[in-house]
């Protein structure tokens, strides 16, 4: 396939592991007929970002550009583009492309299609080089992956729905989360606050465990009904036996086998976060009470729609801290610190 035509654009991207982000030029397609051109406005700064440009999953090509919490504005069209017009307010989250025609494309769990193309770290199909990410000052999306934004919210607050809010979504959807029940969330982060909001706008008694106690207040007003402090042994203990559904969003290891212990009978641990290294799992927790253990990868294109309306019909968004782009390589190390209340947002105006 010949290369298409090209343009440039600022971006933000790293060329190892082990140096930090830097201002760069990137190239970018023009928009062929079925694609969407945006501006991006604003970019939430998701933990999947730190692990990726670091290469903790071992997959990372260089140079780099994160971001996958992308909103902003449409700036040009292709020809055969009937979604979206020039000047809409749009979102594109951690996919862009996947096949269309296999049992999962079809579902619309586009997510797991063998196919999917990320919107950073996959093979660009048109570039036949890496996807580069929403570090940048524009991006070029098909329009089958391009989002409405409910004209409602604060636009740099919808940012981390792209990621944050639909990898929490989707699980508490799935699992039925709802009245009546109890339910567990672990790490209180990005993944972790959007996780909160949702369970408790679905009516669960929602109970967040977190390693940081200063978080407690934070995580009342944000819509927990009890906090744990998974350090304190007691606190925990008194929690045994009785969660139906536990949600973990923790993104470094940790003894997760504390937390099978705390489900019911038939109660599920449902894993998003990724860390680096295996999380050792003994078998007794799992096997006594007949407990499950599950995982759970982002959402498909139509229930990133649905949680996008959602939030809009609920009022939802993310409890952001703003940053500039030459903040970002400050932003992560906090992030490894726990020290994000409770995601971090680029305004991309910044980078200009
Ligand atoms: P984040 O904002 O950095 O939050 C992670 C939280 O985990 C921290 O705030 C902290 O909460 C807790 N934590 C951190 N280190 C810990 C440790 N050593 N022991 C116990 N708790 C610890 O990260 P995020 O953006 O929410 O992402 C979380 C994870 O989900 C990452 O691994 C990310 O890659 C992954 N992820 C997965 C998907 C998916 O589709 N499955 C999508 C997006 C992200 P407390 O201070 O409350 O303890
Ligand atoms: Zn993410
Ligand atoms: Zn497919």
């Amino acid at each position: 396939m010949a290369k298409p035509v090209c343009y440039s654009t600022k971006a933000f991207s790293t060329a190892s592991a082990a140096t930090p982000l830097n201002a760069a030029t990137i190239e970018r397609r023009q928009p062929t007929a079925s694609d969407v051109k945006i501006q991006i406005l604003y970019c939430g700064v998701c933990h999947s970002d730190l692990h990726f440009a670091r290469n903790e999953w071992g997959f990372t090509q260089y140079p780099a550009v994160p971001g996958h919490e992308i909103v902003g504005r449409v700036t040009a069209v292709g020809s055969g583009v009937t979604k979206f017009k020039v000047g809409d307010t749009v979102g594109v989250g951690c996919l862009v492309d996947s096949c269309r025609t296999c049992p999962d494309c079809r579902s619309g769990l586009e997510q797991f299609c063998t196919d999917m193309v990320m919107t950073y770290g996959s093979m660009d199909k048109h570039l036949n080089a890496p996807t580069l990410g929403g570090y940048a000052q524009s991006i070029v999306v098909t329009e089958d992956f391009v989002l409405r934004i409910p004209a409602n919210l604060d636009l740099a607050a919808v940012a981390p729905l792209l990621c944050a809010g639909i990898t929490t979504y989707s699980p508490l959807r799935r699992w039925k989360v709802g009245p009546g029940q109890k339910v567990g969330i672990v790490g209180l982060g990005g993944l972790g606050h959007m996780a909160v909001k949702f369970a408790r706008a679905f009516g669960a008694h929602v109970v967040l465990f977190t390693t940081s106690p200063g978080k407690a207040a934070d995580a009342k007003r944000l819509g927990a009904q009890e906090v744990v402090v998974s350090t304190d042994e007691a606190q925990m203990a008194a929690q045994a036996n009785s969660f139906d559904f536990i949600l973990d969003a923790v993104s470094a290891t940790h003894d997760i086998n504390a937390y099978f212990n705390l489900l019911k009978r038939d109660g599920n641990l449902v894993l998003v976060g990724a860390p680096e290294k295996p999380l050792p799992v003994a078998a007794f927790p799992l096997i006594f009470r007949r407990r499950s253990f599950s995982g759970s990868l982002i959402g498909g294109l139509p229930e990133t729609q649905e949680m996008l309306d959602f939030c809009g019909a609920h009022n939802i968004t993310s409890d952001i801290e703003m940053i500039r782009m030459d903040q970002i390589n400050a932003a992560y190390e906090r992030m490894l610190k726990s020290d994000v209340k409770y995601r971090f947002v680029i305004d991309m105006a910044t980078l200009a």
